[in-house]
């Protein structure tokens, strides 16, 4: 084994602990739960090594860097997640190889991701990026749609030919009235997730939980956590 592949296995192994033991104080399966490594500032040659460890999730901040990283690794087993503030001209190239897009966030990147997904031939995973400490009609710092715009929204995707509702993904808020409070973020995320099943069953992802807080996410009922620099090692630069 080489010395980087080593000590991500060493970084996975941990993190695999970390989420056992979230499961198990909240009386829930491991199997509840997906892993998805945040590979972004990383070359593809760790995404390789990842994928050799048994990961077959990952996910992407920035269509510049993800778009030659995914097809660097197109042989390998892998769903490419797209997490990142998108732009509605980067929808083409982001459907061409993401699996999923989490950041789904207002009706323009709706009507723009339903065509590119036909475009490419594939049905796209959607999820509505929730920001907690946005306002009624606007949005949040790191992208993502107030809760009260959820619901129009959903209907969107769910009727946009090419497209998936899959569920509901956030980012714990740094501002407003959840700032600090992770748990009851991610609680009133769940909440969310309840109301919106109610008219589509099918919605049942709710990606939660990164580094610092996969426990409050795992404890909330998150089914999918978003780890990057706990994997990874801390990133090089901001991204
Ligand atoms: C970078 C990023 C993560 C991972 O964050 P870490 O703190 O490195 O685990 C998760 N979700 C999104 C949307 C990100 O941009």
């Amino acid at each position: 084994m080489t010395d980087r592949k080593a000590e991500l296995a060493e970084n996975l192994a941990r993190v695999e602990e970390r989420i056992r033991a979230a499961c198990a104080a909240a009386g829930r399966k491991r199997e509840e739960v997906t892993l998805i490594v945040v590979t972004k500032t990383y070359p593809a040659s760790d995404v390789r090594l990842l994928a050799d460890l048994g990961i077959r999730h990952v996910a992407e901040n920035r269509d510049q860097d993800a778009a030659p990283k995914a097809a660097a690794c197109a042989d390998l087993p892998l769903s490419w997640h797209f997490v990142g503030q998108l732009q509605t001209n980067k929808v083409r190239s982001v459907a061409g190889y993401a699996q999923f897009v989490q950041s789904v966030d207002r009706p323009k990147l709706v009507t723009a991701l339903s065509p590119a997904a036909e475009g490419a031939g594939r049905e796209l995973g959607c999820l509505v990026q929730i920001a907690l400490d946005a306002e009624a009609g606007g949005r949040g710092d790191r992208g993502g749609a107030a809760p009260e715009q959820l619901a129009e929204l959903a209907d969107l995707v769910a009727a946009a030919p090419g497209l998936r509702l899959d569920g509901l993904m956030t980012v714990a808020p740094l501002a407003g009235p959840y700032a600090g409070r992770e748990q009851a973020a991610f609680e009133r995320l769940m909440e969310l997730s309840s109301r919106l099943r109610g008219d589509h069953p099918a919605a049942t992802m709710v990606s939660a939980g990164m580094s610092a807080d996969l426990e409050e996410a795992v404890a909330a009922g998150a089914t999918h956590v978003r780890v990057g620099t706990a994997v990874l090692g801390a990133r090089p630069r901001l991204g």
